[in-house]
């Protein structure tokens, strides 16, 4: 290693050497770089780092993907239509899904998409019911609830005795459907957004924008979208921002994230209906005027939108934020209240299913409160 990097010979090698001023410790940073490596593995120098990418890649493959999608929004505004019609589609029938439902107060359905040997596990997150009740003045509380008793589900598991195992099942992204029929948000859409808007990305979605006439749907979308973006910035309603390219992103990605910057709140139409059109079969709605195609990006956003959520543009945006930012806001606040007081412990769990999970929950719930007592015993002292 030593000849390697002192040697002078080399025009691979920018090595600089730093010296720590403590005399105990030396430490040393190598910078060496070379392209022409990449193909020559025989060359004496090659050390093989270009195959990490692959490495990580492979790995994460393997250990396939996970991602948490919450719908929100009045009932009937054409949630479940539009997640079937983004994830359930029959256009892709050769793919193995397999679904399971479990209705708790919050319907979460889960799917195991498997495609090219690639998994992602998807996991919809429905309200059914929203907007229902007569005072609908606390509906977002439950919304609220399940998104602060995951985020502390996972934190106690990352400081649990089960970290290796850990599933996120924190919410990554919320899909906010906004009415058509109104001229903007109301008072409801406001309240719920601003409670969930520190801890989870909002995507605001104008559902069934197909209910305008098609030559009204240009003019209202422009109009409803004007509105929106004003009442948001007026309520000071944070909503997930789509990053910008880097650089070297091709002209394709830069293209349709600008379009889909631009798009937001995105116009979308659902349907799980498909038909035959021009000699391609495609999804639709169907009307005695016409037919409206889910994914004709003149009639609706529903491309931007699935793009958005595939992990082949923004998913892995939405997780990173999610982690990153929402989670890290909500762990600051948990060590922040433990530091402050005792009885100010972070959102209490609801119970859980299984025997082993119970014993777990207990010992970490041991480790938790001895934590405290650690903490209270260097503060006192
Ligand atoms: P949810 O209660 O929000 O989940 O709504 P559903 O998905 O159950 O849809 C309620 C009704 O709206 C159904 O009759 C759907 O066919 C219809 N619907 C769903 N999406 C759309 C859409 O984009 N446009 C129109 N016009 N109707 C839709």
């Amino acid at each position: 290693m030593e000849s390697l990097l002192r040697d002078p010979d080399t025009s691979l090698c920018d090595s600089t050497e730093a010296e720590d001023k403590d005399e105990s410790i030396r430490s040393s940073h190598i910078f060496v770089s070379s392209s022409s490596l990449a193909e020559d593995k025989t060359h004496p120098k090659y050390v093989g780092i270009v195959t990490l990418p692959n490495q990580v890649q492979q790995k994460a493959v393997k250990k396939g993907f996970v991602f948490n999608l919450m719908v929100v929004g009045e009932s009937g505004l054409g949630k479940s239509t539009l997640v079937n019609s983004l994830f359930l589609t029959n256009l892709y029938m050769d793919r193995c899904i397999v679904l399971n439902s479990r209705t708790v107060s919050i319907t979460k359905s889960t799917l195991d998409i498997v495609e090219e040997g690639v998994n992602l596990r998807l996991t919809v997150i429905d309200t059914p019911g929203f907007g229902d009740a007569l005072n609908n003045h606390e509906s977002w509380k439950a919304a609220v609830h399940y998104v602060d008793q995951e985020m502390e589900k996972y934190r106690r598991n990352e400081i649990g005795l089960n970290r290796k195992n850990i599933t996120d099942n924190r919410v990554h992204c919320c899909l906010y459907f906004i009415s058509p029929h109104g001229h903007g948000l109301k008072p409801i859409d406001v309240n719920f957004m601003k409670a969930l808007d520190q801890k989870v990305n909002i995507v605001p979605v104008l559902a069934k924008a197909d209910s305008l006439t098609p030559k009204e749907t240009c003019n209202m979308k422009a109009k409803v979208r004007r509105r929106i973006l004003t009442e948001i910035d007026k309520f000071k309603i944070r909503i997930f921002q789509v990053p910008e390219c880097d650089p070297d992103n091709g002209d394709l990605f830069k293209q349709q994230t600008l379009e889909l910057k631009r798009s937001i709140p995105l116009a979308v139409i659902g349907s799980n209906t498909v038909v035959e059109r021009n000699g391609r079969r495609v999804r639709a709605r169907v009307y005695p005027w016409g037919i409206v195609e889910v994914e004709n990006p003149s009639h609706s956003d529903f491309v931007h939108l699935r793009n958005m959520l595939i992990p082949e543009e923004h998913m892995q945006d939405l997780k990173d934020v999610t982690r990153e930012t929402h989670y890290e806001n909500y762990r600051a606040q948990c060590i922040q209240n433990m530091t402050h007081s005792a009885s100010d412990l972070p959102v209490p769990l609801m119970p859980v299913d299984s025997e082993t999970e119970r014993l777990i929950w207990e010992k970490d719930e041991e480790v938790i409160r001895f934590c405290f007592l650690i903490r209270f015993f260097y503060l006192f002292n």
